[in-house]
């Protein structure tokens, strides 16, 4: 993993409440949430509001790596107390790189501009406004994904509000469980759906790298989203493709379950993705829902700059790692030039 990743917190306090079962299979939302029915309380670990009788906190970890095979890092990711994301930027001549960067900041900023309070509506504005600033940044030439989780409050209960562009994913691993929370915009995708090919089909597929939606590319930049209830015990788990491409979801469950520090349990994924190839950038963040008051101490879950990491912490409390720093260094570069996803690979057929 590169020294930027392992700058997380290491807390490994995990919670084994045995909440009822929420499957991850929602319907999802084709249309953003009707945020007017969400109540507009303070973020899910207020104590003071609502009914939760147990506090939760959240403790995460997260790394991205350039991989074996890139020569560059196109990924970004987001980590703070209650907002995460992976954000997989495509596009030639680096522009990938500005994509997920710029897609990043745009997130970390309004996630400080609300101090930390982001409601279901400001998430869908802020991917608006990531959008845009993509495409003055890159004049359309660039795009990319985004996917990840804020905790909000709703009904006077945290929930997570999983957001999802394109390819990249979150899981949820719950009760022993991993199920994928997201749905791909993916070409593959589409043809799972409709019955053309087999899930096993999709893993070795061609086509399975072009996506069908992006933020600051093409003509379809429009998130989905999933509200599920946050239960103590929750681990969530967001990946760029290099992980859920290189890592079969059975290997990844394993891995989350032997693993109760949420950072070991990232490190692990990604040496897993590298195990097996490590054919693009690799991206991994995991939160655990865990049972305490975010004040206690060990609630401090920023992620600390590690001495040897070339990352930006930009604030307190926001880890964000921008794409494009040194990753990892493998001495041979094999598959050179391979692009990550060109713009002409989109699919817009
Ligand atoms: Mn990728």
């Amino acid at each position: 993993m590169t020294p930027a990743a392992s700058a997380a917190d290491g807390a490994d306090a995990r919670g084994a409440g045995e909440p009822e079962a929420a499957g991850a299979d929602g319907a999802p939302a084709t249309e953003p949430l009707d945020t007017a029915a969400v109540a507009g309380e303070p973020r899910a670990d207020d104590p003071g509001g609502g009914s939760a009788a147990t506090p939760i906190r959240f403790v995460h970890g997260f790394a991205t790596d350039r991989g074996l095979r890139r020569e560059l890092n196109e990924d970004s990711v987001l980590a703070a107390e209650t907002l995460f994301a992976v954000a997989d930027g495509m596009g030639g001549h680096e522009a990938g790189e500005v994509a997920s960067r710029v897609c990043v900041e745009t997130l970390a900023a309004g996630y400080r501009a609300a101090d930390g309070r982001l409601e279901p509506e400001d998430i869908h504005q802020l991917m608006g406004q990531a959008d845009r600033a993509i495409r003055e940044a890159a004049c359309e030439r660039a795009g990319t994904t985004l996917a990840g989780a804020a905790v909000v409050e709703h009904e006077g209960a945290p929930h997570w509000l999983v957001f999802n562009v394109g390819d990249s994913r979150t899981y949820r691993y719950s009760h022993a469980r991993l199920a994928q929370v997201s749905v791909d915009h993916s070409e593959v995708q589409m043809l799972v759906d409709s019955g053309e090919i087999s899930l096993e089909q999709a893993i070795v597929h061609p086509r399975r790298n072009v996506i069908t939606r992006a933020l600051g590319a093409g003509d379809d930049p429009r998130p989905e989203f999933w509200m599920m209830p946050v239960e103590i015990g929750d681990r969530l788990l967001i990946c760029s493709d290099g992980l859920s491409g290189e890592v079969r979801d059975a290997d990844i469950q394993s891995i989350l379950e032997r693993f109760p520090s949420a950072q070991d349990a990232v490190d692990e994924l990604v040496q897993a993705a590298l195990r097996n190839g490590g054919r693009d950038n690799v991206s991994v963040v995991v939160v655990d829902a865990v049972a305490g008051h975010p004040d206690d101490p060990l609630a401090d879950t920023r992620p600390r700059r590690h001495p040897e990491a070339d990352s930006t912490t930009t604030e307190p409390g926001v880890g964000l790692f921008g794409a494009g720093r040194p990753g990892r260094g493998p001495t041979e570069r094999g598959a050179r030039q391979s692009p990550h996803r060109g713009s002409d690979d989109r699919g817009t057929a």
